[in-house]
């Protein structure tokens, strides 16, 4: 079985320490809630297990299948099996979005193989009647001019093709309304099948009322200070951060 394992993660930016002795192991098919307050270090931990240059590893490890990812560029990262949603996907006029995927599955084959374009726009298709996309959607360029759910509703098509073995997500929630939210949350769970694991960071509890999750962590101030299961999340909308914070200092 897969599995993603991050050991004793402490994650600096610039010289300030941001993420500190994270440690968390996802398995294959399961679904990690990261929640916590804004500043706390989330996207950081996101984005230095993707490999983004301007976050830089001080101590740990993250090990996808026994294999450390820390050595290996952003796009090795993804051909081990990692996908990274952003929280603010970027946007790329003039480059479509079939196009886009395209180019991305084929980085990932290499320079050896020529992708099968039948095969891809067969594939494209299929995952977006399953993600209930409208066919018009991919001649589109990435994210130009798209609303917050349409960003949302790319990154999970891409996530539906690249079909990797661990996806991050950030704040896949933010910048959505209500209907957009059930969207992604549909997609999001269509490609819950028990192959896919995934990290799925959230600073609102009612995204978690749609992806149901496996298990929730809670980081404060760079460290994960607790870890249970969907009640967790529960509990802490009931409560806020703020009575989190007054039990850490009587714990
Ligand atoms: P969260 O996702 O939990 O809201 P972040 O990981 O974005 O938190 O940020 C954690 C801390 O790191 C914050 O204090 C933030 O200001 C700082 N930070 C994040 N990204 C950068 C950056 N690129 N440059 C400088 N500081 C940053
Ligand atoms: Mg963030």
């Amino acid at each position: 079985m897969s599995q993603l394992v991050i050991q004793d993660l402490h994650v600096s930016i610039g010289d300030k320490p941001v993420v500190k002795s994270v440690s968390l192991t996802i398995k294959q098919g399961e679904v990690h809630a990261v929640m916590g307050p804004n500043g706390t270090g989330k996207s950081t931990l996101a984005k230095a297990i993707a490999g983004h240059p301007d976050y830089t590893i001080t101590q740990g490890d993250v090990l996808l299948d026994g294999r450390s990812l820390l050595a290996m560029e952003p796009d090795e990262r993804a051909r081990a099996g990692l996908f990274l949603a952003f929280q603010y996907p970027s946007e790329i006029p003039g480059v479509s979005i079939a196009n886009f995927i395209r180019a991305a599955l084929q980085a990932r084959l290499g320079e050896s193989a020529e992708l099968d374009a039948t095969g891809y726009y067969k594939k494209l298709y299929e995952k977006m009647d399953l993600l209930k996309i409208d066919r018009k959607f991919t001649s589109r360029s990435v994210n130009d001019g798209f609303s917050g759910g349409e960003k949302k509703r790319c990154e999970i098509l891409q996530l539906a093709m690249l079909d990797p073995k661990f996806a991050l997500m950030d704040e896949t929630d933010s910048g959505l309304d209500i209907d957009a939210l059930r969207v992604v949350a549909d997609g999001v769970n269509k490609l819950r099948t028990g192959q896919l694991g995934i990290l799925l960071i959230t600073h609102y509890q009612r995204l978690l009322n749609y992806i149901v999750p496996d298990f929730v962590h809670v980081m404060h101030e760079g460290h994960i200070v607790r870890s249970g299961d969907k009640s967790l999340a529960l509990e802490l909308e009931a409560k806020g951060y703020a009575w989190l914070k007054k039990e850490l200092v009587h714990a």
